[in-house]
This record gives C-alpha cells, structure tokens and sequence, in this order.
C-alpha cells in the first residue's frame, strides 16, 4: 500500500475524523492488523482562516502548494487535502506535484452518480457554496447543485465557531436540518456535506434525504489510491 500525504487542520477536528476513517477502512479492506500508511501534515488554522476573511487566496495557495510538496519529498505517493473550501488552490496544490492528488469533489460525484441523482443540494462554508469552484466541478460530471437561499450565513458561521472548535449543538443540528429540508422542497435528491466538519452534525438519521459525507468519501477514496 502507498503512502498517503494528507494536508490537515483545517480544521483539525475533520482531519481527526480522516484518521480514523483512513484506518479503519485499510483495516476493512485488507484485514488483520493493517492500517493506513499515512503522512499528515496538520497546519495551524487560525492563519488560513484569516487568508480566508482576506481573499488571499494565492498566499494559502503558495502555503499549501509547498506542503504538498514537502509531503511527497517524504514520500507520499498519493496526496489528499482534508478540507472543500481550500480546494478553491487546488490548481496551485497539483502544479508543481508528480503524484496524483485526489480532488475531494470527485468521489463524492462519483457516489452520487452511482446512485442515479442528478440534483443535488450543497452545504457547506460560504466560499463553497458560493464561489464557484466547487459547483462547477460538480457540473463538470453532470451534478447540478443547489445551495440554500437563506441559510448561508448561518451554516457558515456555524462552522468557524463551533464545528471547527469540537462544540456540537441541537440547536445547530436544527438549523442545517432546516437548511435541508429547505434544499429538498426546491427539488434536491440528496446533500453533499460539503465542509469537512458537517458531519459532526448531519447524519442520514437526521436528514429528509440521503446525506454524501466528503469526509468519509474522501478518505475512503485515498485508500482506494493508495492501493491502486
Ligand atoms: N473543513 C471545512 C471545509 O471542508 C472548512 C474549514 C476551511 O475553511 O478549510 O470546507
């Protein structure tokens, strides 16, 4: 098995989660006592996060191009990045790297076309859901995705103070529920969690439809590269 070079900490609850996903699948596929190969290069958030609030997109590029690199200097044969939004650089992470980076919007296309639908709502931090990237990724495969007309700044802020700081809360849950439920009524079939940390919070216990977790498809598709 390859090793795998994950970018991580953004935040570093959802990379705790690729962690165990990552394990636990290598375990499930290839028995016994394997686990995931895995080099993990965990940042500090609060710097990217104001990269973020600032728009500099090229600065958080540049950092996270160098990591990419530094990860396959090391070894990594595979590199992975545990968040959707820093896909927004994800030209600026593969332009100077040899080893396939696999794109987090990619297997979640691919489940859901597996599944057979074709429209789809999209939660997630408001530069996924709105700028762009990422929806016209998905409409690339054929996905059309919706996002929530009035929730945004309420999912979004949701995220940054509480998910991304391990604080997980009903009244949350009620809110991106309500968000869903909102997105079905306008014709989605099903919901991308398309931040990294949703699924602290949605699961397809709670939700009207059936819920795709970037998270668990993500690092369940670096072990299918990995072994590739
Ligand atoms: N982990 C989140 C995501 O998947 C949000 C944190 C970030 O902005 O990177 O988009």
């Amino acid at each position: 098995m390859k090793t795998i070079g994950l970018i991580g900490g953004m935040s570093w609850e959802s990379t705790a989660h690729y962690y165990r996903v990552m394990n636990q699948e290598a375990a499930r596929l290839l028995g016994g006592l394997h686990s995931a190969p895995v080099l993990i290069h965990s940042v500090d958030f609060a710097p990217i996060a104001q990269m973020q609030a600032d728009g500099d997109w090229a600065g958080a590029g540049q950092q996270l191009a160098r990591i990419a690199l530094q990860l396959q200097a090391a070894g990594a044969k595979v590199i992975g990045l545990a968040t959707n939004t820093m896909h927004v650089v994800a030209e600026a992470i593969t332009r100077d790297l040899d080893v396939p980076f696999v794109h987090i919007a990619d297997p979640t296309s691919d489940a859901l076309l597996a599944d057979g639908f074709s429209t789809v709502g999209l939660l997630g931090t408001r530069f996924t859901m709105e700028m762009g990237f990422y929806r016209e990724r998905l409409a690339d495969r054929g996905l059309n995705a919706l996002i929530p007309e009035v929730d945004r700044t309420n999912l979004n802020g949701i995220i940054y103070e509480q998910l991304c700081r391990g604080i997980v809360t009903e009244q949350s849950r009620a809110i991106y529920v309500g968000a869903i439920e909102r997105l079905a009524a306008r014709g989605a079939e099903a919901v991308i969690l398309g931040c990294t940390e949703i699924t602290m919070l949605i699961s397809d216990d709670v939700s009207p439809i059936p819920v795709y977790d970037t998270t668990d498809l993500h690092a369940k598709a670096l072990i299918a590269a990995a072994l590739a």
